[in-house]
């Protein structure tokens, strides 16, 4: 038995910068026995001869729990981001279910991605902790036929018995559909399947994906990161296929269809995976459906030029009612069209640079009563003192939620303006 020794990764570029739970955790490596044909790992080492589907490399427990102990409580770790965790020689060898309990006692969260229906079994069930355990379980086709030609997993029978049933006893489950091959998917059966949350992500076609799967490739036609995608438009045909979910979220590459996503359909728009944190405490305040509407982002340096609020108060007439205006509302001139705003009872998002308020201020509460206003936040953890990355972060956030974007005052050179550069925005005040 080969040793996997690097089995903790924190996935960094594009991916790590979008993906919340970026660390990964992975129990056994260098070969999956599920062996999936579109498989990305597999691709990436099975030409350089590390693959062993057969025999996967294990990871060594007395090491993974030296890890665990440098972890924060409350932390997320993804279990099998690179092979799957679940696939048959957990049986043998227990890494994985000596390190979900590890995690337990750490008091870490995991987001488990698996094609396995083990996982269900009562061995696991009895130790996943329901307010850690997030599971993600991978369908790619609602035929077990069709899936066995590509895949040596569980057939998609049985995995989504093991949704529905981790579902029915109260875990944060989601089916998860990726990639999403729209060829492969019988939508009535899908739709029928008794799951809270779909997690899609669409196929990225390269050359080793024109290989594995026999398909129309002429509709990818948006290249983008090395690979060609569906084009947005098709996409969102495609999505609106897919209505049997309560709460539907898409994993995106791209990033004009990432933004789309986020701000028109991702249930929770700050995070696309959707964990559900068994925490007291909302993730937001007032009218989320403001979410849907069209949405003005508006920002401004902290150095304030007279003369601009009047262009602000100018700019807010000319706006249709159904508009919102979205902003984090700290620097003076944000704070001045927040109460312009309050006044002239518009609709608003209020994007903090914390994380969500205990309770709803009082001076926000009438807005949020008659539906007006909504409160969100970027951040998950537990976040009380604005710093300026938090504020760099919640104003990146607002840049990639909206439909268009105006600018108050502009420090040449500051912060604000170097984040600006290739954006397309409308200055209402002046550059300084
Ligand atoms: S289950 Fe995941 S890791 Fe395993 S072969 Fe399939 S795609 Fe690769």
């Amino acid at each position: 038995m080969k040793e996997f020794k690097a089995f903790y990764k924190v996935v960094e570029g594009k991916e790590g910068e979008r993906c919340h739970y970026s660390t990964r955790l992975d129990t056994y490596g260098c070969g999956c026995f599920h062996n999936c044909k579109y498989c990305y790992a597999k691709s990436l080492l099975a030409f350089r001869g590390l693959w062993n589907p057969e025999e996967p490399s294990v990871a060594d427990i007395k090491k993974i729990e030296k890890k665990i102990k440098t972890l924060k409580k409350g932390s997320v770790v993804r279990l099998g981001g690179m092979t799957d965790c679940f696939q048959p020689c957990e049986e043998q060898h227990n890494v994985t279910y000596n390190t979900i309990k590890l995690l337990n006692e750490r008091g870490v969260h995991y987001l488990i991605v698996t094609k396995s229906d083990l996982i269900a079994t009562d061995k696991y069930m009895k130790i996943l902790d329901k307010n850690l355990a997030h599971i993600q379980i991978t369908v790619t086709s609602t035929d077990d036929k069709i899936a066995a030609q590509y895949e040596n997993a569980t057939p998609p029978t049985k995995r989504i018995k093991a949704i529905e049933k981790l579902g029915a006893e109260g875990f944060d489950v989601a089916i998860r559909i990726s990639p999403f091959i729209p060829e492969f998917i019988n939508f009535e059966t899908l739709n029928k399947i008794k799951c809270k949350k779909a997690i899609v992500e669409f196929l990225r076609v390269n050359a080793f994906i024109k290989r594995t799967f026999n398909l129309d490739y002429s509709l990818y036609t948006h290249k983008e990161g090395g690979y060609y995608h569906l084009p947005l438009e098709t996409k969102k045909k495609l999505l609106k296929k897919i209505t049997g979910f309560e709460q539907i979220s898409v994993c995106e590459d791209c990033s004009e269809a990432y933004n789309y996503w986020k701000s028109h359909v991702n249930y929770n728009p700050s995070d696309c995976c959707n964990l559900s944190f068994n925490s007291s405490k909302s993730k937001y305040i007032g009218n989320l459906k403001l979410l849907k509407n069209t949405k003005y982002g508006f920002l401004s340096s902290q150095k304030y030029c007279p003369g601009t609020s009047l262009n602000i108060k100018n700019w807010l007439k000319t706006l249709d009612p159904d508009v919102c205006v979205v902003s984090g509302f700290q620097s003076k001139l944000e704070k001045e069209l927040l109460d312009f705003l309050l006044q002239e009872k518009r609709k608003i998002i209020f994007v903090l640079s914390t994380d969500v308020y205990e309770k709803c201020p009082q001076k926000f509460k009438e807005a949020v009563k008659n539906g007006s206003m909504l409160i969100i936040s970027p951040f998950d953890t537990q976040l009380r003192i604005k710093t300026r990355n938090a504020a760099k972060t919640r104003n990146k956030f607002i840049i990639e939620m909206v439909d268009k974007l105006f600018i108050g005052d502009l420090t040449s050179n500051g912060m604000l303006d170097t984040m600006l550069k290739d954006k397309t925005y409308c200055l209402i005040g002046e550059k300084t």
